[in-house]
């Protein structure tokens, strides 16, 4: 939580060290430094504690010195003083997707634009042309960046919201007296973005938990503090946390009517008044005399409708409760089923770890094999590998495989698909390869049909294993690229490749609806983290998550098999 609330201040010094065209060095520090602080394993107060504040890896002296004044005194001055030199709608407008830091100064200093309101009205009204240094592609960026920020307005990616959920709620377990907790709302659901956060729990006096709740060091700000009830907003984020204390005898019925959905809840109430019951959040009870029939687990609310207990991924009215009746609900894929990551970066590319540690790490969160795939050398950017160093770390990975007992490196590659869906990479050694994961990092403005027709060709080698986050979307930064996905899914189909379910908590790549969509053709995929360092390993959670609310069962995702039998289905036995 605090080393969340480190990162995003170390970021928007980044942010206006950048407007003040300040040292390139120092705001890739703090860039890093915030990166770091979001993989950290352990609270910064925690290690201030243990003296072991001045040995975070990638954090110099002067940024863990910064580190120590927030835990002390829950500010940085540095922040605070560069803060004075501008109002904050200047940096508003330098968090809009697709606007740097040149042209947010520029609107601001020479033309007044301090809000994002401005800003868009602006753009609408035909003020920014002729401006000079800013095109018309530049104003289309500009109002689509505005878009995007609006369409997660309110609402906070799974990876933000369910983390801070779980500490919220561990922080409360800690209470004496507090007997069953859980999240409900979408965050339970799994939705990949949530409005805010809704903790229900069971207490044998709520007094001392709520007054445990509303002096959590999280919290900016109480908006009530009641018996039953409190609600805060979260330092930073800003999300609203809800705690409601209920009856045991009730939690159950509070706990199906606060996760939801709506739809899903009209439809079980509906299910009820058939029966001659009524459904509340207190519980099931006999309209004749109103005794209460069922409402301490969902597992006997579900019961005694005649329903089979629905996992909350999949309570969205698809279809889940009439198979619910019929007891015939889909076994569903679980975080224990996946026992391989086969997509992560490491030094060769622009990864931070060896093949070596993610190994280790991978292992010790008891996966049997990993993949290896770093990018492929049309990516500058990303330091991408050409055949030679290619040719090394395959070499490298059998030397790690023949000294190594347990964990299995597989080696791979993520290779983009050129713009003409050539691979860039010499056919011959990437069938030397166990996996070929095919990703699109560039042309995202490509016509639909230039796209699909790219991305099936790239299938149509017969090389790639994998289409890498199939859609290209990043949440709140970046829209799918447009692709028609009933042709992609169908060529997919018919040269058996699979699609990833990439777990990084921005993308979620491919969304649930598509899983859906693509898991109806009959397609496979691979649950995997891109990660780039070995604490993002951590992210698979989301991946499954996903998965499960595209119904998912094991059999459909290929990394649940063993090592043999997955490298068999890589070889073709597909
Ligand atoms: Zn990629
Ligand atoms: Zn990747």
């Amino acid at each position: 939580m605090v080393n969340d609330e480190i990162a995003h201040i170390f970021n928007s010094i980044a942010d206006i060290l950048e407007l003040k065209n300040d040292n390139q060095f120092r705001i890739r520090a703090y860039r890093k430094a915030a990166l770091v602080m979001n993989d950290l394993a352990d609270d910064a107060d925690k290690l201030l504690e243990t003296g072991k504040l001045s040995n975070i890896p990638g954090i110099g002296k002067d940024l863990s010195a910064k580190i120590e004044e927030y835990v002390r005194t829950g500010k940085v001055s540095t922040f605070e003083e560069l803060k004075k030199e501008f109002r904050p709608g200047l940096l508003d407008i330098l968090s809009i997707p697709g606007v740097g830091p040149k042209t947010s100064l520029l609107l601001y200093d020479s033309y007044g634009i301090d809000s994002i309101e401005k800003l868009e009205t602006y753009a609408n009204t035909g003020r920014l042309k002729g401006i000079k240094g800013i095109k018309d592609k530049t104003i289309a960026n500009i109002l689509k960046g505005i878009a995007l920020r609006r369409s997660i307005q309110g609402r906070f990616p799974l990876g933000t919201a369910l983390p801070v959920g779980e500490a919220i709620m561990g922080e409360l377990r800690g209470n004496r007296g507090t007997g069953s907790i859980e999240l409900a709302g979408s965050i339970r659901r799994r939705r990949e973005t949530v409005g805010d956060i809704d903790i229900l729990v069971t207490a044998d006096d709520p007094g001392p938990l709520m007054d445990r709740f509303v002096q959590l060091k999280e919290i900016e700000r109480v908006l009530s503090r009641g018996p039953t009830r409190s609600s805060a907003i979260l330092k930073n984020t800003h999300m609203q946390v809800d705690v409601r204390v209920v009856e045991k005898d009730s939690f159950g019925a509070a706990l199906a009517y606060f996760t939801g959905s709506k739809a899903h809840n009209i439809k079980l109430r509906e299910l009820a008044i058939r029966k001659g019951y009524k459904l509340n959040e207190y519980g099931v009870f006999d309209t004749r005399n109103d005794k209460r029939i069922a409402g301490a687990t969902e597992q006997d609310v579900y019961d005694v409708l005649g329903l089979q207990w629905v996992p909350p991924e999949i309570r969205e009215d698809q279809g889940e409760i009439e198979l619910a009746i019929e007891h015939r609900l889909p076994e569903l894929i679980a975080d224990g089923d996946i026992l391989g990551d086969v997509h992560m970066h490491t030094v060769y590319s622009d990864g931070d770890s060896t093949i070596g540690q993610m190994a280790r790490h991978a292992g010790s969160l008891g996966y049997r094999y990993i993949a290896i795939t770093d990018h492929s050398q049309s990516l500058g950017i990303a330091r991408g590998l050409d055949p030679g160093r290619l040719r090394s770390q395959m070499e490298e990975i059998d030397a790690f495989n023949e000294t190594s007992m347990g964990i299995r490196v597989l080696k791979g590659m993520e290779v983009d698909i050129l713009s003409d869906g050539r691979l860039d990479m010499d056919a011959g050694l990437l069938d030397k390869l166990d996996i070929v994961i095919g990703s699109i990092h560039m042309g995202f403005k490509q016509p639909r049909e230039q796209m699909t027709g790219r991305m099936v060709n790239a299938m149509k080698t017969g090389l790639v294993d994998l289409i890498g986050h199939p859609s290209g979307r990043i949440i709140g930064e970046r829209d799918a690229y447009e692709v028609d996905w009933d042709t992609l899914f169908d060529a997919a189909k018919k040269y058996r490749v699979a699609m990833e379910i990439n777990s990084f908590p921005l993308r979620l790549d491919l969304t649930d609806v598509m899983i859906k969509k693509a898991r109806s053709k009959g397609l496979k995929f691979m649950t995997t983290t891109d990660s780039h360092d070995p604490k993002q390993m951590r992210y698979m959670g989301y991946g499954v998550s996903a998965a499960r609310r595209g119904w998912l069962g094991k059999h459909d995702v290929v990394n649940t098999k063993d090592h043999k039998d997955f490298v068999r289905w890589l070889k073709g036995d597909r």
